[in-house]
């Protein structure tokens, strides 16, 4: 096949997949979706997994049409780089994935490829070995169109096929992986990449020039904790006018940029940030529940967080007697090259268990409250019994200090050994005292023991996906 031709191809895979989207995908029940789901895990089981070393070995016993997901192992990240070569139907070697990733991360240049046309994603371990994540190109289109179609309202679609009206603008904020986005790249959208490596100012003066100049962003997509940083910024810049940096777009610096449309990514959107992004830019707020690992959730037009059934299949690992949480074990029936069957994710989901079968946007696929965060954000602290531990989930951490958010600009908690420490932002002068306060009566709730401690607050590094809570290793 030629260039174009293989561009085309691509170019309809995009299509194909936003158009079903935007427009398919309408399942009359519940039952109708899983019905479907099932046989796409069929012919995925049948067609696809045995490409891949690993499974072939493990399933040739079994014929191909009595082949069930529920007879595979569960993986994780260890076993993932253990049998890295087995894993991917392409037989790329970890080693090679890892030299390229890391060059990329390196050189900050995310063109660089494996075996012709396949990326290299790292997923952002903050501790331990970091997994790699291989994408061919029909996977990276099957991303954009599912994320375009999800995403774009209206007057952004209408725009799209105008050819007379200016592209649509969409500015990334990043910390790695360009490669993956460069993917919507056309006539009618650009992308502007911005580097989070670089100090946010430096990005903040440059969205104000494009502003200026008539080439602002329609769509801001960021990590929630750029947006939060971009808007507190602009919030700043709007209440002392012009101090923004006093250069040629200083006239314009009360109002910086104006998105269209927010878009978090990569981190969990705690619900003071979504408020101030809401109000600094006025603009609609969605959410993608990202990772290498795969495109997980999205936020539908009615406000819900879909799990993104439409692609992956979920199973539920509870965390809880009362089903409340849950740790996702994924299996991605439209991935072909990285064999992602049955992966145990290092993330903590809630239910939602308001949510009716039916959301108001139409859709059945199910519906969860929020991303909680990783495993190591759940707190373990001593019961008063002193003869087991209390799990204390990083949603009441979060509401404990949002009682006296007014007195502190921000938070940080890291449980070392049996000790939580705390660190605030601009503290007020009853900023300290009321944290621990609110920190206290929550572990008197969960009749579990702990010592505050106040540390010092350090502004975080922008190169480094930032966490509020963490539970340092070291209770067993
Ligand atoms: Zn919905």
């Amino acid at each position: 096949m030629g260039d174009s031709a293989r561009a085309r191809g691509l170019v309809a895979v995009l299509l194909g997949r936003f158009v079903r989207v935007r427009w398919g995908y309408r399942f009359r029940s519940r039952s109708r979706l899983e019905a479907w789901q099932r046989r796409r895990i069929r012919s995925f089981l049948r067609r696809d997994l045995p490409k891949a070393p690993f499974y072939a070995e493990r399933t040739s016993a079994t014929p191909r049409r009595a082949r069930r997901l529920e007879a595979l192992p569960v993986v994780g990240k260890s076993v993932l780089l253990e049998h890295f070569d087995g894993l991917n139907t392409r037989g790329v070697r970890l080693a090679d994935a890892l030299g390229v990733a890391l060059e990329a991360e390196h050189t900050r240049d995310f063109r660089a490829l494996v075996d012709g046309d396949v990326t290299v994603g790292l997923s952002s371990g903050t501790s331990g070995r970091r997994g790699a994540f291989l994408v061919s190109p029909r996977e990276r289109m099957l991303w954009a169109g599912t994320v375009l179609g999800r995403m774009l309202d209206g007057p952004m679609l209408v725009r799209l096929v105008q050819p007379w009206r200016p592209p649509l603008r969409i500015a990334f904020f990043l910390r790695a992986g360009g490669n993956l986005y460069e993917s919507v790249a056309s006539s009618r959208v650009r992308f502007g990449f911005f580097d989070l490596t670089e100090p946010l100012e430096v990005h903040r003066r440059e969205l104000a020039r494009l502003t200026a100049a008539g080439h602002g962003p329609d769509i801001l997509v960021a990590p929630a904790s750029v947006l939060r940083a971009l808007a507190l910024a602009d919030r700043e810049g709007r209440d002392d006018r012009g101090m923004l940096d006093g250069g040629p777009g200083a006239a314009s610096a009360a109002r910086p940029f104006a998105p269209g449309l927010v878009i978090s990514v990569a981190e969990v959107l705690e619900p003071d940030t979504a408020e101030l992004i809401r109000s600094v830019w006025g603009a609609p707020l969605r959410q993608v529940y990202q990772a290498t690992e795969g495109l997980l959730a999205l936020t539908c037009e009615a406000g819900a967080l879909h799990l993104n059934e439409e692609s992956v299949h979920i199973e539920r690992e509870w965390l809880d007697a009362e089903h409340t949480r849950f740790t996702p074990v994924v299996t991605d029936f439209d991935r072909r090259t990285q064999i992602i069957a049955r992966y145990r994710l290092d993330d903590v989901l809630r239910v939602d268990p308001t949510a009716p079968e039916r959301c108001a946007c139409g859709r059945v696929s199910a519906v969860i409250a929020a991303v909680d965060g990783r495993h190591d954000a759940v707190l373990r602290l001593p019961h008063r019994d002193g003869r087991r531990l209390v799990d204390v989930f990083p949603d009441a951490v979060r509401q404990a200090l949002m009682l006296g958010s007014e007195s502190y600009a921000d938070w940080r908690i890291r449980q070392r050994g049996l000790d939580v420490h705390l660190a605030l932002d601009e503290p007020a002068a009853d900023g300290a005292e009321r944290a621990v306060a609110a920190l206290e009566g929550l572990f008197e709730r969960y009749e579990c023991r702990a010592t505050v401690v106040l540390d010092e607050w350090v502004e975080p590094d922008p190169g480094v996906k930032v966490r509020r809570i963490v539970h340092e290793e070291g209770v067993r």
